[in-house]
């Protein structure tokens, strides 16, 4: 067994905990008022952004202000189904749709 790469459920749950308390913060609420997701830069109403971990819990991450981030509900969808390479080809494609 790899312990680095172990992330046991108490340390999920407890970030889980903290990112639903980092939601009734001031600094969330000011982010999502905003109304723009953080990986397809879209604007939404802010009810319909959620919380969304850049690097996920289960890989480590952590529910910092860092590392949380607003993301509309296809982006965090996305983000769900597809593997770490292909969300890059995901976000690689939203960038270049941006620029051209
Ligand atoms: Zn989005």
């Amino acid at each position: 067994m790899d312990f680095n790469f172990e992330v046991d459920e108490v340390t999920i749950r407890r970030e889980r905990e903290k990112a639903r308390a980092l939601r009734k913060q001031g600094w969330w609420q000011n982010r999502i008022a905003k109304g723009v997701c953080h990986y397809c830069e879209k604007s939404f109403p802010p009810k319909e952004l959620t919380l969304d971990h850049i690097v996920p819990l289960a890989r480590g991450g952590r529910s910092t202000k860092g590392n949380c981030v607003p993301a509309c509900k296809e982006c965090n969808n996305r983000k769900k189904d597809l593997l770490p390479l292909e969300w890059e080809e995901y976000l690689q494609h939203l960038k270049d749709a941006i620029e051209s």
